[in-house]
């Protein structure tokens, strides 16, 4: 290994407390984000913190492990609130909590949302969930209510706020500020700094430590091609595994987050017959410089690797490198795609990116000073085709060592078995193991079209999905619940057709599937809370980028049976 880095911190030297450790060990984490490095530290020494930092970052631990560290779990009172933009975010979160306090035993956390039943959140709050994590609209009205208790309140979190303002709840979150005692201690994340969010921090925060995560490295990386492929976690096995088949790798670097996932990666790989090996920092020294020593030589040709343990490494044989899971910050990928394309070699750096992720490619452009292109997941022709090529390859390659002896047995073989020449080399290819692939059905991958812009990503996200806009927002009390029910019941789709519902004052914004004119002229007449929903169908304006579609809602949270919805009597 030849580059050296500086030491990364490690998790045991930010200050948290050993079941908090433990639990990070547990989930495979090896060493803390940039972000987490820098806020874990800060927050422990309880100052308030302003954080730009996008999703990806490992933002999400950075704020809970500390809340979780300030927690008095034998007090039944909420003692953190954490504000999200969305529903899926504040789910998101609330599971982070869980599975960072795995080892906090009584310890409760909750998610409060739009769209779903009060009364089990009454319960939950009467009970003393230490940590609510809220939406902004909902969080209002249990304060409204006052079902939500705020004197044992510690620590306030708002994560992504400046989509919670984008979405208009600025005066919610000054009154939230206004409400917590005064030694809150406050955090503030967002992925972009804009006057509302400074304004917000000035009003309400105690000369709070800003961090932000540096980008411009400065590189050459001049050697490498940078591609992105959308794909969804769910698929990225299936797509590393087509990678292989059509890109000509020589020996590949597959970048992960956890030290599980290398392994677990690893051992996928190998049981379909690639020459694979984890690289992660359970390993000891010399087992890890087995396993360079191993890719020098071409013993192996695939290390799934966390970045600690990649650090430094420098092998020319890498043709590729892929980053399975995004990196934290843009630095780490600066480092990663560096393994490839050394010694004057040229490589390729392939990043798999989730809809939501895509966001950070513009990051990545900028600390690269260069494209990342978008291309689409190779389909089943390319990896039918690339099977063939690799096999001819290895034909013209094994022939130069056959001989007599082998032309005499296929002249043997003829004879006896009075085939053609092309019927007995038939034969041959289906007996041969390693051909059988050739006849293996392949399946197109779910992929989105290749483009090369980031930006356009994100509207393919909601592909399939149109935008529809209806009349009643927020001002008129529409909720979710009682929108897609009636999308449901007069509309004719199914729940999990229904895509991201954005609500506005006046209107809201929803993603469906086509409707029909009928549908149209149906949902058009039907009432919310006195109110004609007239639905017409809302184009995005070119180049105006989305949030993406959520995905299909659990189901106890929109019962089946309608209630607020009624159509219109026809006059
Ligand atoms: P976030 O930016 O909070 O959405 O986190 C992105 C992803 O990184 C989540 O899947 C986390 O579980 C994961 N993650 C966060 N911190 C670490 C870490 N230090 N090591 C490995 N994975 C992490």
């Amino acid at each position: 290994m030849s580059d050296t880095a500086p030491a990364a911190p490690q998790f045991a030297d930010l200050g948290l407390p050993a079941p908090l450790l433990e639990a990070l060990t547990s989930l495979g984490y090896e060493t803390p984000s940039a972000i987490q490095a820098e806020a874990i530290p800060t927050l422990l020494a309880g100052d308030d913190l302003l954080g730009l930092a996008q999703t990806g970052t490992g933002k999400t631990a950075a704020f809970a492990l500390p809340v979780l560290a300030g927690i008095d779990v034998s007090i039944r009172a909420t003692q953190a609130l954490i504000l999200t933009p969305t529903r899926e975010l504040a789910l998101q979160v609330a599971e982070a909590f869980q599975r960072y306090a795995q080892n906090m035993r009584g310890f409760s956390v909750l998610a409060l949302y739009g769209g779903s039943a009060f009364a089990p959140q009454f319960k939950a709050l009467e009970r003393g969930a230490h940590v609510v994590v809220a939406t902004p609209g909902r969080l209002t009205d249990h304060m409204r209510r006052g079902s939500i208790k705020f004197e044992n309140m510690r620590f306030l979190v708002l994560d992504e706020a400046d989509e919670m303002l984008k979405m208009g709840f600025a005066d919610d979150l000054d009154a939230v500020f206004e409400k917590v005692p005064t030694n809150t201690q406050k955090a503030l994340f967002s992925a972009t700094m804009p006057t509302g969010v400074r304004t917000v921090a000035r009003k309400h925060m105690r000369e709070p430590k800003e961090i932000r995560l540096h980008s411009g490295v400065s590189s050459s990386l001049d050697t490498i091609t940078q591609i992105v492929w959308e794909v969804s976690n769910h698929h990225k096995l299936d797509a590393m595994t087509r990678l292989l088949e059509v890109e000509p790798v020589e020996a590949m670097i597959v970048f992960v987050r956890t030290k599980t996932a290398s392994m677990e990666i690893a051992e996928r790989l190998e049981a379909r017959g690639f020459a694979a090996a984890a690289l992660n920092g359970d390993l000891s020294q010399q087992l890890r410089e087995q396993v360079v020593d191993r890719l020098k030589r071409g013993l192996l040709d695939i290390v799934v690797a966390t970045d600690v343990a990649a650090r430094g490494l420098d092998v020319e044989r890498i043709s590729h490198v892929l980053n399975y899971d995004v990196p934290h910050d843009s630095e780490s990928y600066v480092h990663r795609i560096g393994r490839t394309g050394r010694a004057g070699r040229s490589g390729t750096a392939i990043l798999f990116a989730t809809p939501r992720e895509r966001r950070l490619l513009h990051q990545l452009e900028k600390a690269t000073g260069q494209k990342i292109l978008t291309q689409a997941l190779p389909s089943a022709d390319a990896v039918r085709s690339g099977r063939l090529t690799k096999l001819a390859t290895k034909i013209n390659t094994t022939r130069e060592s056959t001989g007599a002896l082998h032309e005499k047995l296929v002249s043997d073989l003829l004879e006896l078995t009075n085939l053609t020449p092309e019927e007995l080399a038939a034969t041959l290819l289906a007996i041969m193991p390693s051909a059988k692939t050739l006849v293996d059905p392949v399946k197109d991958l779910p992929s989105a079209p290749a483009t090369n812009s980031a930006r356009e990503g994100f509207a393919e996200r909601d592909s399939g999905l149109v935008r529809y806009k209806v009349k009643g927002g927020r001002s008129n009390g529409l909720m979710p619940k009682p929108l897609v029910d009636a999308l449901c019941r007069f509309g004719g789709l199914q729940r999990q057709q229904i895509g991201h519902i954005k609500m506005f004052t006046e209107h809201t914004g929803v993603y469906l599937p086509e409707l029909s004119e009928g549908a149209i002229a149906k949902l058009s007449s039907v009432e919310i809370n006195g109110v004609a929903l007239q639905i017409r169908a809302w184009p995005l304006p070119a180049g105006e980028v989305e949030r993406p579609a959520r995905p299909k809602p659990p189901r106890k949270e929109f019962p089946s049976k309608p209630r607020a919805a009624k159509p219109r009597p026809a006059n």
